[in-house]
């Protein structure tokens, strides 16, 4: 999953760069109205953490005009300010949720889980798919009951394999869920990263979808 982060504060940035990651999450850190609006061009976000108060273009105006374009990625505001008129505004301007600084990181997190899950449609966190689970709220993925142990990378592939589950994920698709912009992509990465997941789930569960990408097997269906 994708994170654009547009964010002033050096050092709530520079907290919710580290944490994020921590959490899986790739993440992109745009620092002014401007430069977020130029990242908000590309549409391979799953969410954006949206500050209000910005150098150049205010959030709200950023959040308007991605809602009259029609995009509807899930915007989380995060902004000190705490007035019941600022907060109704921005949910009107077509934000999906607003927290309050200061915040818990954690409050955050699960903030971030529920809109994610939301927009998948779930009403859980943890995705079930042929006796696979993977809970992002815990970071854990068991098979059959029997917990496996990924890295931080591995469990990202696995995650957008799963969300949902069953659909096409292209190696581009995934490099783009997997890498921030400082963060440099090997070009057999992706390749490495699924290696590594069938020996653990199975060499029949990924299949390769030739010359577009990557499933989620159905039990029915044979991986190629
Ligand atoms: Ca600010």
């Amino acid at each position: 999953m994708r994170i654009l982060l547009i964010e002033d504060d050096p050092m709530i940035g520079e907290s919710l760069e580290e944490g994020l990651r921590a959490e899986n999450y790739a993440l992109d850190w745009v620092r002014t109205g401007g430069e977020a609006q130029l990242a908000l061009r590309q549409d391979i976000y799953d969410l954006v953490l949206l500050d209000l108060g910005l150098p150049e273009r205010s959030g709200l105006e950023i959040l308007r005009e991605l809602r009259a374009g029609k995009r509807d990625v899930p915007v989380l505001i995060v902004s000190a300010r705490d007035a019941l008129p600022d907060r109704v505004l921005g949910l009107d301007a077509g934000a999906d949720d607003y927290l309050v600084k200061p915040f818990g990181l954690d409050e955050l997190y699960a903030r971030v889980r529920a809109l994610l899950r939301r927009r998948s449609g779930r009403s859980s966190s943890a995705i079930v798919f042929r006796g696979l689970l993977l809970d992002p709220a815990r970071h854990v993925v068991s098979l059959d009951g029997r917990t496996l142990d990924l890295t931080a990378r591995q469990f990202a592939v696995l995650h957008a394999l799963l969300d949902p589950p069953g659909h096409i994920v292209s190696r581009a698709q995934l490099e783009e869920k997997l890498y921030g912009w400082n963060e440099e992509v090997e070009s057999n990465t992706v390749d490495v990263f699924i290696h590594h997941l069938r020996r653990k789930l199975g060499s029949d569960f990924i299949k390769n979808v030739r010359g577009v990408g990557y499933k989620l097997a159905e039990a029915d269906e044979d991986a190629a």
